[in-house]
């Protein structure tokens, strides 16, 4: 009998295990952000999900979700429409743990301080298991408060939004353990310019409408409730259509196909028609926008903070690898150009975070009526969503090159999905022109906007290069509020964030990341994108850090324990 012997030519050497095995949640700059935030009362919980979410058995599931992507089945065998589509028990697996750990519209219904803080932290964590199950997830948290200007409609579907059960299929939604909302703004024509809509909405003569017209992107097409833009005899109105009606029939919603996307691939997106759907308006009639932009703010929320925590994946994953990978004999992470990668992404990732957590508190506190928090949230959240979400595929794109060519490589890490991913939160709910202008508008329609802002920047007046900072910001919303100021509308909204960022990282920060982060971050001359005559600033590629920082203070906070 012939044994089967190793060949000798293929020992396999300095290979780096999968990450896994390691608590998401064991995050420094999260942690301490929700401390302050007033939720620390949720540190176990959200320990349990970082555990789940960095277990090899998770990561399995979130690829077999992206590469069994959802299929469209339109009609049945009988040739009557039934417009399903089919997801890989993986999606469901991870839509169950996102719904029943509340991540989607359970804090509506809780009225403890800071519940808004705790769903947002566990939404950071479980983003970092997959992001596409997010989408579905994000909208239902986020149409609570447009339904709330219909309260009749709220107290119908509130309550299933907000149940810790994930009850998926089609079924007539009061008779569901749980539900899902979607929305469906986007048409063929324009996604930007909602008011060009041209989906129709007549009256029933019952207090309904009827729908008909198209949506080119409407995402998680087996949601069972949709906040829908169209044109009503009063104006543009936001109505909510059901999939399924009370009596049991489909609702006539029509899946014509879905996208074939970059990336996003476990969720699907689709192309929608309607022909006479039955929907309800929401809100007042004719003011479908002024409703809708409710969810708009709290989905926006969201791509901030699955922006924030692709790029800590992104760092922690690039750190691991550093550190286990050898060249030219030492730990990757050891050689000093590596060394400043690594630090540069880490810092990054910290002011992200710290950022997103703030504005998670704001949100949570202008929700239970802090109108100061409300208004820096207006002016703060679409700055913080141009800024934090463009510079995520930067990032992810520099992360992966630290795994050198395994980056690039599907079955390796979880990198090439991530890269994939991470353009999109920058697209939707607002493409970076529309939120950068966005920030515009804020701070010339609402005063109140700019004073906030700078009463949240002041409370760092006590740093010199804080104080610095806020100096120059003051100056640039000066020139900026005049009269050509749509072109500098993206060089506002990334200095607004930065600023912020560096309020922030004065005040709470290890002085580590500070020095880092100051002395990178913060030229004026070039405003947020470098310093003049310098190559240093977020505008030029990450590993560009100046002399003098402790370097590996910085990587540490990247680097995760796995059991
Ligand atoms: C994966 C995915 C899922 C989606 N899911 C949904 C969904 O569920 N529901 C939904 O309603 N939509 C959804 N969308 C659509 C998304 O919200 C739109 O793509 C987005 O709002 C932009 O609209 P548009 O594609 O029509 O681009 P356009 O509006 O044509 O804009 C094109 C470009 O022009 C810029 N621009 C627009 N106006 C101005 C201006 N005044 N000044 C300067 N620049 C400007 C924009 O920033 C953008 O870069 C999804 C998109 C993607 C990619």
């Amino acid at each position: 009998m012939t044994q089967s012997r190793r060949h000798a030519t293929h020992e396999v050497l300095n290979q780096v295990p999968p990450l896994a095995g390691y608590d998401v949640a064991d995050d420094a700059a999260l942690l301490g952000a929700i401390r302050r935030e007033g939720c620390g009362w949720a540190e176990s919980e959200l320990h349990e999900l970082g555990v789940l979410a960095g277990t090899a058995a998770t990561q399995e599931l979130a690829r077999l979700a992206n590469v069994s992507k959802p299929v469209l089945r339109t009609h049945d065998a009988r040739g009557y429409r039934i417009d399903e589509v089919d997801f890989h028990p993986s999606w469901h697996e991870l839509m169950n743990t996102a719904v029943s750990h509340g991540l989607h519209a359970a804090p509506w219904a809780d009225k403890t301080p800071a519940t808004h803080v705790a769903r947002a932290a566990k939404f950071f964590v479980w983003a970092q298991a997959e992001a596409g199950h997010g989408c579905p997830i994000s909208m239902t948290y986020a149409c609570v408060p447009a339904l709330r200007h219909s309260p009749d409609l709220a107290a119908r579907y509130e309550p299933l939004l907000a149940s810790a059960s994930y009850d998926p299929g089609l079924r007539p939604p009061e008779g569901k353990a749980g539900l899902l909302a979607g929305m469906a703004m986007t048409e063929k024509q324009g996604g930007s310019d909602v008011r060009a809509n041209t989906t129709t909405a007549v009256p029933a003569g019952d207090g309904s409408y009827l729908l008909t017209g198209h949506k080119w992107f409407c995402s998680a097409p087996m949601c069972d409730l949709f906040l829908v833009l169209a044109q009503a005899p009063e104006g543009l109105t936001c109505f909510l259509l059901p999939r399924v009606l009370p009596d049991g029939s489909r609702n006539a919603m029509y899946i014509q196909r879905l996208k074939d996307k970059l990336g996003n691939c476990a969720n699907a997106s689709a192309e929608v028609e309607y022909d006479a759907a039955v929907a309800w308006p929401v809100g007042e009639p004719g003011r479908g926008v002024r409703t809708i932009i409710n969810m708009v703010s709290a989905t926006r929320l969201d791509c901030v903070l699955g922006s924030a925590a692709a790029i800590r994946q992104a760092a922690v994953i690039a750190a691991s690898y550093a550190a286990r990978r050898q060249a030219f004999g030492a730990p990757l992470i050891d050689h000093p150009a590596m060394t400043s990668v690594i630090a540069d992404l880490t810092v990054e990732s910290e002011a992200a975070t710290t950022l997103a957590i703030r504005l998670a508190g704001a949100a949570d506190r202008a929700a239970r009526g802090d109108a100061a928090e409300a208004a820096l949230l207006r002016v703060a959240l679409p700055a913080a969503k141009y800024w934090v979400c463009k510079r995520t595929p930067v990032i992810t794109a520099e992360a992966l090159e630290c795994l050198g060519g395994n980056g690039y490589v599907e079955d390796y890490s979880p990198m090439p999905r991530l890269l994939r991913d991470s353009p999109l939160n920058s697209i939707w709910e607002g493409s970076g022109n529309v939120t950068a202008l966005d920030v515009l508008r804020a701070l010339t329609t609402t005063p109140a906007c700019a004073d906030a802002l700078l009463a949240e920047i002041d409370l760092a007046g006590g740093d010199r290069r804080a104080a610095a900072a806020a100096a120059g910001l003051r100056e640039l919303l000066k020139a900026a509020l005049g009269a050509d100021s749509q072109r500098q509308a993206r060089q506002l909204a990334g200095q607004i964030t930065v600023t912020l960022q560096a309020s922030l990282l004065a005040r709470h920060a290890p002085a580590a990341i500070w020095d880092a982060f100051s002395s990178s971050r913060l030229g004026t001359a070039g405003g947020a994108g470098g310093s003049a005559g310098s190559v240093t600033g977020p505008g030029t590629p990450f590993g560009s850090l100046p002399d003098g920082l402790d370097l590996p203070a910085i990587t540490a906070r990247a680097t995760v324990t796995t059991g």
